[in-house]
């Protein structure tokens, strides 16, 4: 099962990016062609009957499955990055860390008003990241069709604050 090779794939990492945190690694993912195929064709599967028409991928991790799965659902990809990376014209959302603020971007063109939109991200912790994904989506006039992570925290609670959002929150592997 796929949750399983995933659980026994990743790497917990004790302490980074800071003391107390375990960070868990997806790289050992990236080693391994046939699992990276089999996660991005059951990520695929999972959002058949959704009704995409954009994948939206957040830098840095959303960009390693984001754009092969919007191939394979046949929609564009568009990169949401991080503050000063995009070189055309932007919209930002700024949005709070533990200690202070990030901002992300996405070109303004990324998207036409009305498409409906699916987040990407490997994963989902308190949801901070993909809430602002999402008022940067919205931005645009375009809707949130939902969102998909490789895992999802959910001792973090991160589904509870993107339910205002949209519901349709899609993961491979929980914790
Ligand atoms: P959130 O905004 O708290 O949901 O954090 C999610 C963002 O932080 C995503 O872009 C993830 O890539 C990154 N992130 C947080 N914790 C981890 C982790 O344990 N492993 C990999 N990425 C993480």
């Amino acid at each position: 099962m796929i949750e399983s090779k995933i659980k026994s794939t990743v790497r917990d990492v004790n302490d980074f990016p800071k003391a107390g945190i375990v960070f868990k690694d997806i790289t050992p993912i990236l080693k391994d062609p046939q699992l990276c195929m089999e996660i991005t064709k059951a990520l695929a599967e999972q959002l058949k009957d959704v009704g995409i028409d954009v994948v939206a991928g957040i830098e840095s991790r959303g960009f390693l499955f984001g754009p092969t799965l919007a191939q394979l659902l046949n929609v564009p990809f568009v990169p949401i990055r991080k503050a000063g990376k995009l070189p055309y014209k932007t919209v930002k959302q700024s949005y709070d860390l533990e200690y202070g603020t990030a901002t992300i971007e996405l070109h303004e063109d990324a998207l036409i008003a009305g498409q409906k939109v699916l987040i990407h991200d490997d994963l989902l912790a308190t949801g901070g990241t993909v809430v602002a994904a999402s008022k940067l989506v919205m931005q645009l006039g375009a809707e949130v069709a939902g969102y998909s992570f490789i895992i999802a925290l959910d001792f973090l609670n991160g589904r509870v604050r993107l339910a205002p959002y949209n519901t349709q929150i899609f993961s491979l592997a929980s914790y």
